[in-house]
């Protein structure tokens, strides 16, 4: 999969990314990261990249021009024949979640478009951007860090990045539950002790835990998620119940036939 990050600040991108998971991910050609330098394409001769706002009003808003001619730059250079997905990062787009994070993961390309000031020109938004995400309701001073996030949390779904793909399939937010409670040794510290089933090596045992821990959380941490996961997991009705309803279905169906 390919980054690219159209930026005013691509060292930030190049130092964060570069190192840590992503960094070893680019190194072992899993994904390639190419943050552009917005101003590089600047027809102004001050490599000015802002100006005012027509109708007033405080700040600065980034130029049309430079940006689409940088968009247009990294369109020469995918790999793929298709209109590339450009993310404008905003707090006026779709707050990002894993689902997305999963959908992005499907592409070979994805570009991202970072903005300063006051933001960026209508019209050229416009022009190129397919999909409005923000990383959450506040305000930051640009989009390198909301793209960051983004890039970290897809780039981590790309097959060969994590050295475990399967722990991509039990973390946080998977069939929307939150991940269950993880200890490492030592078995005692500070007087607490692993919880005695995970020393057990009985792994269906632990499973079975794990989930009910899962679940527990969700539900205390985060009743929205919990909702959502007991749509999908509807609690099935015990052997009894099951049997009266069964027993009054037949009474009602009988009534009617009579
Ligand atoms: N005036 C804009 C508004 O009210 O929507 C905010 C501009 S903000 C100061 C500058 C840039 O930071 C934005 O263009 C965007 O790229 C980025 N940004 C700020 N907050 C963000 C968020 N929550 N999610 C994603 N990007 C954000």
């Amino acid at each position: 999969m390919n980054f690219h990050i159209m930026t005013l600040f691509p060292e930030m991108i190049d130092e964060c990314l570069g190192t840590s998971i992503t960094g070893r991910a680019v190194k072992n050609g899993y994904i390639s990261i190419n943050a552009v330098n917005i101003r590089d394409y600047t027809l102004d001769k001050h490599n000015k990249v802002d100006d005012y706002t027509y109708g007033g009003g405080a700040g600065m808003l980034m130029q049309a021009q430079p940006v689409y001619d940088c968009y247009k730059a990294i369109e020469k250079k995918l790999v793929s024949e298709k209109k590339p997905r450009v993310i404008y990062v905003t707090p006026q787009g779709s707050v990002f979640d894993q689902k997305m994070a999963q959908d992005f993961a499907q592409e070979d390309d994805l570009v991202f478009l970072c903005g300063h000031y006051e933001g960026i020109d209508e019209r050229v938004l416009e022009e190129i951007v397919t999909d409005y995400v923000s990383i959450g309701d506040y305000v930051l001073t640009g989009g390198e860090l909301p793209a960051m996030v983004m890039v970290d949390a897809i780039a981590r779904l790309v097959p060969g990045v994590l050295n475990n793909h399967d722990s991509a399939l039990t973390e946080s937010f998977h069939d929307n539950l939150l991940e269950y409670p993880q200890y490492s040794r030592p078995e005692e510290w500070m007087g607490k002790k692993v919880p005695e089933i995970l020393l057990s090596g009985d792994h269906a045992k632990v499973d079975k835990w794990r989930l009910e821990q899962s679940i527990e959380r969700t539900k205390e941490r985060r009743p929205d998620l919990y909702e959502k996961w007991l749509e999908d997991h509807p609690p099935v009705p015990e052997k009894k119940t099951l049997r009266r309803h069964k027993r009054k279905q037949s009474l009602t169906d009988k009534e009617q036939t009579d």
